[in-house]
């Protein structure tokens, strides 16, 4: 089966790089208008924009800081602005400052939740507000929004050296699983995608060599992730194909949160 979110509105943040820049580029695959958020990295996300749109599609690149509610509000008036509504949001802005707990300082903790854990507040609250101004449209979607969440497996998974982005995403689980509580009766879905290890930027150093080799004895499924692997969950979540899932958080991990050091210790 096809999916196709023809006429149907994304935003994704943090869309410069990684896995927002597959995200968008596979939600435009799909059919869908592309809202392509970067924060300090325009120009790739101003060439996505462009070679999304030489392929036909439509799509607008728009920089934003995801932990500041001005720019969070200008974000959306400019999607609002350029394609007249929004279907689907991806929040999926997110950063690491990793250190040890005793050496951790207060500003990396705050760093490190205002962009993973706030951001993704101000734009589901942003994009719930869009969702309820405009009329829902029956012939694009079953559901009359998509919020869908990036997590990680760190949301089950403590992460030593890492408090504050596990906090983060813990705190991400619960801010999902109460939205969607709050506001499915008015048809607005909301999920999250728990990603294991994926190779992006994001993690550039520990993916590579021995530390790489460390990381796949975590993976049941025997390979690390790529970012079309998130991208093509995140697109089935966006879809009519997914309209009965609501509340839950879909891991992409090949097992990593089957917590396979257990297996040979029976
Ligand atoms: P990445 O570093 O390539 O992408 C993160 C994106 O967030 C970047 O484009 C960056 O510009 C953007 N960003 C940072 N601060 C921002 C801000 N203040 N406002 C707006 N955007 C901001 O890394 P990635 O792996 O693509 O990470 C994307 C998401 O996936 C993150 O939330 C991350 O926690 C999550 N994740 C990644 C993995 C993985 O293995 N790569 C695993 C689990 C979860």
């Amino acid at each position: 089966m096809i999916i196709s979110l023809e006429k149907q509105v994304a935003l994704v943040t943090g869309a410069s790089s990684g896995l927002g820049y597959a995200c968008a580029e596979a939600l435009a695959q799909a059919g869908a208008a592309v809202v392509i958020n970067y924060h300090s990295q325009q120009e790739p996300a101003e060439s996505l924009a462009a070679r999304i749109r030489e392929r036909g599609g439509q799509a607008i690149a728009v920089g934003g800081d995801v932990s500041q509610e001005a720019d969070v509000d200008a974000l959306f008036a400019q999607a609002i602005n350029a394609f007249g509504r929004l279907d689907i949001l991806v929040a999926n802005s997110g950063l690491q400052k990793d250190a040890p707990i005793g050496e951790m300082t207060l500003a990396d903790w705050n760093k490190v939740i205002e962009v993973n854990l706030t951001g993704q507040f101000l734009c589901a609250r942003a994009a719930l507000r869009q969702f309820r101004q405009q009329e829902a449209d029956p012939a694009l979607s079953r559901a009359s929004g998509k919020i869908i969440h990036m997590s990680s497996v760190h949301q089950v998974i403590p992460w030593a050296g890492h408090a504050n982005y596990a906090a983060s995403k813990g705190g991400i689980d619960l801010l999902m699983r109460s939205i969607a509580q709050e506001i499915g009766e008015e048809r607005i879905r909301v999920n999250a995608v728990a990603p294991g290890a994926i190779k992006t930027a994001i993690n550039e150093d520990t993916l590579q060599g021995d530390a790489g080799q460390k990381v796949l004895e975590l993976i049941p499924y025997g390979r690390i992730g790529a970012p079309e692997d998130v991208a093509n969950a995140v697109v089935w979540l966006a879809s009519d194909l997914s309209d009965y899932v609501h509340g839950t958080t879909l891991f992409v991990d090949g097992g990593m949160s089957l917590y396979p050091g257990f297996r040979d210790n029976g």
